[in-house]
């Protein structure tokens, strides 16, 4: 059997339990060990017996037991770097990386050249903090927070497989910053409301903790911002991702507690409001300090 038609089989499959097919290429991949480029020039070889029955066995685990293909593989891709994840993380989102991407952009519009504080709060895999820092090593000094050892635990796997230099804290929200300012505050913190449901591909594999946000799904938006300024130098930014649903409520919070910012909201690819930043230091929608 060439690789092609493996493909086309596990395509099959998938589609016949309403599952993304997606899932059938990145396992193909990662059970030969190909790059995406190499797989399409390999398309009519025969496909080795033993990496074909493995990549079968992993179709039929996701199928069946509704396995996330990143649990399988133990890892995922995020803005190009490579973490290891678990069922003590949350699985890194694609919507992620352009919080990822935005905050580097207002890194370079705000602070360009300057060395700055920034922390991640509610790390999990430590996606953000990672990869905030490899992208701006000489400028970005990185403190990530969870109130979860097990997640700080692979947070800190990624890191040194990664070579980032992040100092990880174990505790509750800002709680464990104590009295240390920072120029940027990053947090993609649980967001879906309380009794919302979720599927079961998510509910049942990836950590409660890093889902659920209390009734509204903004509980611990409230509790950031409600306590930032004790954390945040005079002139800052925040970058929050958020559900898409909430961005006037988050807007509206955003101003009770930073009334002289400039405060606004971008979507994500699907379109979707998904972001939103706070930047501390405007009054009248000039800039106050500088
Ligand atoms: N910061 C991590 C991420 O964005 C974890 C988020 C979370 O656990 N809610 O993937």
């Amino acid at each position: 059997m060439t690789f092609k038609a493996t493909l086309e089989e596990a395509n099959k499959i998938l589609r016949h339990a309403n599952k993304e097919t997606s899932a059938a290429k990145l396992l193909m991949l990662h059970f030969c060990g190909l790059e995406p480029t190499d797989l399409y020039l390999q398309y009519a070889n025969e496909m080795p017996p033993s990496n074909r029955k493995a990549f079968l066995e992993a179709i039929r685990l996701h199928v069946e037991q509704n396995i996330p293909v990143q649990h399988i593989m133990g890892y995922v891709y995020f803005y190009g770097y490579k973490f290891i994840v678990n069922d003590q993380v949350l699985i890194p989102r694609f919507e992620t990386e352009e919080l990822v991407a935005n905050v580097l952009m207002l890194y370079d519009d705000y602070f360009r050249d300057e060395v700055v504080d920034l922390v991640d709060i509610g790390t999990g895999s430590g996606c953000l903090a990672i990869t905030l820092q490899k992208e701006e090593p000489e400028h970005i000094k990185a403190v990530a927070t969870d109130i979860s050892e097990s997640a700080l635990k692979t947070a800190k796997e990624n890191a040194l497989a990664l070579d980032a230099t992040v100092e990880f804290l174990c505790g509750d929200m800002l709680e464990p910053l104590e009295s240390r300012k920072f120029d940027i505050l990053v947090s993609n913190p649980p967001y879906i409301p309380q009794e919302e449901v979720v599927e079961s591909i998510i509910y049942d594999h990836e950590p409660h903790v890093a889902l659920f946000g209390g009734e509204d799904g903004l509980r611990f938006y409230r509790e950031i911002l409600s306590k930032a300024n004790t954390v945040l130098k005079e002139r800052s930014i925040i970058a929050f991702e958020h559900g898409y649903d909430k961005a006037v409520e988050l807007q509206n919070l955003a101003k009770k507690y930073f009334p002289y910012s400039l405060i606004y909201t971008l979507k994500d690819m699907q379109g979707k409001d998904r972001m939103t930043f706070v930047i501390t230091g405007f009054e009248d929608g000039k800039e106050r300090i500088r």
